[in-house]
């Protein structure tokens, strides 16, 4: 009889760094849960690429700022694919990008909204589930912050930095309270990596090439090179590894 495959929760798996998570998770022999906020189609083609490796992949539409939909997400998952061994909190925005002194509440808040109060309730949701006190499995977390955290992004978002120093936090403290509930927790802190986020979310069209200069190995991370440090974090191989948060940036 086939083993079970362990099943992995990606959110904002529609994209860029997720969709590159999703599809590696897949032939690495996960079954694979993405979420979604509004591009289904782009959901569509992840599962589809994911289903080719041969494993059992969905996408589940949802804002993972607001509770009852991260809530019913998780439930939907465990229904359709069994018990969730695996999460990665990625889903995230920027805002357009500026100065702090000219940024409206609304940006500063939809950021915190779903980068931080989102990947808490998703931690949450996560830790209740997996931890073995509570009749879960065990696994692991991998939270997404980003080289922002240290840097603090001025004149660009010091709100999103800010919003990534929190996941940082989160990352610490979550390691330590579940290091005997056989849940290990960790964040992979990506650098200038190649996907929508830089023109779409800080609406600043030409970032990419105008950043490139500042970092050290002169090239721009690619979504694989972060599923990567996610997939080993996720595996046994890291099994004695729990709060780390390892830069993914080129040496940023
Ligand atoms: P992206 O290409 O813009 O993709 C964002 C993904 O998140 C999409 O799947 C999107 O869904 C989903 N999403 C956005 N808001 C959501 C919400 N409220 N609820 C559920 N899903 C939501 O972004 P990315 O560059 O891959 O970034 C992924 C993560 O890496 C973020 O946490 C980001 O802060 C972090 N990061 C990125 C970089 C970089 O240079 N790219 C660097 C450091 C850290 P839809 O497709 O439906 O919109």
């Amino acid at each position: 009889m086939q083993a079970k495959r362990p099943v992995v929760l990606i959110t904002g798996g529609s994209r860029g760094i997720g969709a590159a998570i999703a599809q590696l998770a897949a032939a690495r022999g996960y079954d694979v849960a993405i979420t979604y906020r509004s591009e289904s189609a782009a959901a569509d083609e992840v599962i589809e690429i994911c289903r080719a490796a041969g494993v059992e992949a969905l996408a589940f539409q949802g804002d993972v700022a607001l509770e009852a939909d991260v809530l019913r997400i998780f439930d939907e998952v465990e229904e359709r694919l069994g018990p969730i061994s695996h999460v990665v909190n990625n889903a995230g925005i920027t805002g357009k990008s500026g100065k702090l002194a000219e940024t409206s509440a609304e940006t500063i808040q939809t950021c915190i909204d779903i980068n931080v109060t989102g990947a808490i309730y998703v931690a949450r949701e996560a830790a209740r589930r997996l931890s073995q006190s509570r009749g879960g499995q065990g696994g692991s977390i991998i939270n997404i912050s980003s080289v922002a955290a240290v840097l603090g992004s001025p004149n660009e978002y010091v709100w999103y930095a800010a919003s990534k120093g929190a996941i940082d936090s989160l990352t610490v403290g979550l390691a330590r309270e579940l290091a005997t509930e056989g849940v290990r927790v960790n964040a992979v802190s990506p650098g200038m990596t190649r996907t929508d986020i830089h023109e779409r979310s800080t609406q600043d069209v030409g970032r990419l090439q105008r950043l490139l200069p500042f970092i050290p190995m002169k090239r721009i991370g690619e979504p694989q090179e972060i599923a990567e440090a996610v997939l080993f974090l996720m595996s046994d191989a890291a099994s004695y590894i729990t709060g780390a948060i390892l830069p993914v940036t080129g040496g940023r």
